[in-house]
């Protein structure tokens, strides 16, 4: 008998709900208690280093040498107050989470002792022997070390009893090394081709803020039964295990009552974010058996990248304190839908407008609409190379795999804005502005209803959906660091904004009037960027033959997909927005690539060692003990025919398991020498294609085939933890 999965089902079954209390004081009390904010920025720093760094966040303008130093003091000062003993640049290589580096708050103090030291300079500026990050070939061919850079625009924290200081990390030569440096680029490039957009319509603005409101999704699964699966513990996901009869079927999860573990788990977790000053709000059961999801409030975009980074590392130390894991993989388990991470996107003014929300006059409908459109121009023109900036090899099986939507980024906008589209591009401009002295002028298309926050239709299966008052991005993966979309996104609107204003400057300067240029431009894009609309279902196969009629990227090799960075349009979207040289560029492609390749490597190899050490062991046992049984049958009826008679069904089954068995056995020695011949392949970008093209295939066959054996085999020999007893215990 399989001793280990009893002994783990059978905890997991006895797991009660720790006892979680909540803190004496309301969340407004301690919500950003270890959180080095304003408010205490201002009473432990001298004045004018608050004004400074003030304005420093604010307007991003520099920060020198001395001031940091007084800076340095005061977070010093604060994170011992609190119990801090050790500080840490915390950054965003492009492995994909955040590393850390601590070190104590002590020094030599040159008489022998030590004291509590923590300078400017350390606070700006550290090297950590970080040699072993990926940097796509960058540093090797520099020679150059990595350093990581104070990014005063997000607040330290404290985690346990260390100091965090988020940082960029960037090469000695200034190439980003990271997810945070090229999104601070992006949301200044939008931010001041947003801003020249605004001055159109409202001199004031100075300035326009990104947004970002995400939702992540995860699964739990009860420890026990984590521990005794190998392949969720080395790759995040199931790479085999036959769907349960009851999946997600009768659809009673979602929005369910949430399990008493997890209700527990969720409220520790909660207070916890709270206490890091990220605002969370929402929480429940998602779609898939023991699947949740999270969202906070949404907040200024580096900052919410920040907090979604930490509550990944929050989520899993809170999971473990609960008995569980948590798995952020994008497809822990098939059959059964994934995660994703939706990316709530919008853009603000400093004169408090939601670029995104339409208004209450004419003029603000039109800058409503003029935001609408470029970012629907931006999405087209660049739907590729967004396509590329949410691809993995783990978000590979929740877009364009089997039973996966298929990897095609359009825009959905409901009926009301649709019409709204229509409209103008059936409306001359006489028709559309009708100037009238009092209001200025009035536009003559189809009415704007205010509220379109609670009837626009939700379409769930698009990629990139309009949501009344912003855009959700629903394509990024559950593991994903948001940067990587939040740049793309931010690029290419900032690009095409600074074309609209451009071709708007042009026209006025032949006299037009304004409201004619932007009109007239407007109705020359929503013509253009037609084929991205799509309302139907984006799920479906004939969306993939009409989107490939239309233009669209229909591309599903992820190898073949990160080729969209590096086209001639995308270096030049990048370098002209001043956020990626071409050089960066190259450089994550090739990490990317070589990302894919160690990804579906590992996986291979876990497949090859669970089919041969796990599978089959147990599969040949069963099969010998049903060998065993006929060759008795006949030992006893010493009727031939009858002992056939008898038999007939076991030799059946002795045959098929037999089957799988020699397939397994032959895909597997298939397995590890596509993969030797794929390893030997110079290149990362052709090794991926490689990998991508002959290993994972037959990943799929040999799962196949386990697959059809648990469903034959022995339940009490089966040694891993089948899917219903990991989706279903809690
Ligand atoms: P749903 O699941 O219906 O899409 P949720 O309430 O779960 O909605 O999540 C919506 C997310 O969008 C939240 O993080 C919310 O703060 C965020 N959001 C709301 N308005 C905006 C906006 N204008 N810009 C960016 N994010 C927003
Ligand atoms: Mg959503």
């Amino acid at each position: 008998m399989s001793s280990l999965r009893f002994k783990v089902v059978d905890e997991a079954i006895r797991r009660k709900a720790l006892d979680v209390q909540l803190p004496a004081q309301r969340p407004s009390e301690y919500f950003g208690m270890y959180v080095f904010t304003q408010d205490r920025m201002r009473k432990y720093l001298p004045k004018n280093v608050y004004e400074a760094l003030v304005d420093t966040m604010n307007n991003r303008t520099p920060l020198s040498r001395e001031l940091a130093m007084g800076v340095a003091a005061g977070m010093k000062q604060w994170a011992m107050e609190m119990g801090a003993t050790h500080y840490t640049h915390w950054f965003q290589p492009l492995n994909g989470g955040t590393a850390e580096k601590h070190d104590a708050f002590v020094e030599h103090d040159g008489h022998g002792g030590l004291i509590e030291e923590f300078s400017g300079k350390l606070l700006i500026q550290q090297e950590p022997d970080a040699s072993s990050f990926p940097n796509g070939g960058i540093r090797n061919t520099f020679e150059a070390r990595g350093y990581s850079a104070w990014d005063p625009t997000s607040p330290a924290f404290i985690v346990d009893s260390t100091l965090c200081i988020p940082t960029i990390f960037i090469a000695y030569t200034g190439e980003a090394l990271d997810f945070k440096t090229p999104l601070l680029k992006s949301i200044a490039a939008v931010d001041k081709a947003a801003t020249s957009v605004c001055k159109l319509f409202d001199p004031n603005v100075k300035k326009v803020t990104a947004f970002l409101g995400w939702e992540q999704e995860y699964f739990l699964v009860d420890e026990g039964l984590w521990a005794a699966r190998p392949d969720l513990i080395l790759t995040g996901r199931t790479l085999m295990g036959h769907e349960s009869a009851k999946n997600q079927q009768l659809e009673d999860h979602y929005f369910g009552s949430i399990p008493t573990r997890v209700a527990a788990f969720m409220k520790e977790l909660d207070v916890e974010l709270l206490k890091l000053g990220i605002p969370v709000k929402t929480r429940h059961n998602e779609v898939a058996p023991n699947q949740f999801e999270l969202a906070p409030i949404y907040e200024e975009a580096n900052l919410a990248n920040d907090h979604n980074l930490l509550l990944m590392s929050v989520i899993h130390r809170i999971a473990r304190k609960h008995c569980f894991r948590c798995l952020l993989h994008e497809k822990p388990f098939k059959g059964i839908n994934g995660s994703g991470k939706h990316n709530n996107w919008s853009l603000g003014t400093d004169t408090g407008v939601n670029l995104f929300s339409p208004g209450k006059t004419p003029k603000d409908n039109l800058l409503f609409v003029t935001f609408l459109v470029n970012t629907m121009m931006a999405v087209y023109k660049y739907n590729g190379l967004l396509k590329a900036s949410i691809s993995s090899a783990t978000n590979a099986h929740r877009l364009g795999a089997n039973e996966a939507p298929p990897a095609i980024i359009s825009v959905f906008l409901g009926r009301q804005l649709n019409e709204v589209l229509d409209k103008i591009e059936s409306s001359t401009s006489e028709e559309a502005i009708k100037v009238d002295d009092k209001s200025g002028f009035k536009l003559g298309i189809a009415h704007i209803p205010e509220l379109l926050l609670d009837n626009t239709d939700r379409n769930r299966t698009s990629p990139f959906a309009f949501t009344g008052n912003r855009f959700e991005f629903r394509a990024v993966g559950s593991s994903a660091n948001c940067g990587g979309a939040l740049t793309v996104i931010n690029t290419a609107v900032a690009h095409q904004l600074t074309r609209f204003r451009k071709e708007i400057d042009e026209l006025t300067a032949t006299h037009m009037p304004i409201e004619k240029a932007i009109f007239t431009v407007l109705k020359k894009y929503i013509k253009e960027c037609e084929p991205i609309r799509f309302d139907g279902n984006g799920y479906s196969e004939e969306w993939k033959i009409e989107a490939a009629k239309r233009g669209l990227d229909t591309e599903t090799s992820i190898p073949l997909i990160f080729d969209r960075f590096l086209t001639s349009e995308s270096v030049d979207l990048f370098t002209s927005m001043n956020v990626l040289s071409e050089v960066e560029l190259h450089a994550r492609t090739e990490v990317d690539w070589e990302t894919y390749t160690k990804k579906v490597q590992i996986e291979a190899r876990v497949l090859g060692d669970l089919a041969m050490n796990h599978i089959l062991p147990v599969a040949s046992r069963y099969q010998s003990l049903l060998l065993d049984k006929v060759y008795k049958v006949h030992q006893i009826f010493r009727d031939g025919q009858r002992a056939d008679m008898l038999s007939q069904r076991d030799v059946e089954l002795i045959e098929q398991i037999n089957d799988h068995i020699s397939a397994i056995q032959a895909q597997v020695n298939d397995l590890v020498n596509a993969r030797k011949v794929a390893n030997k392949i110079c290149g990362e970008r052709a090794k991926a294609i490689a990998y991508h093209d002959t290993v994972v295939p037959l990943m799929d066959e040999i799962r196949y085939h386990i697959d059809k054996l648990e469903l034959m085999v022995d339940n009490e020999m089966w040694t891993l933890p089948k899917y219903r007893e990991l989706l279903f215990l809690k």
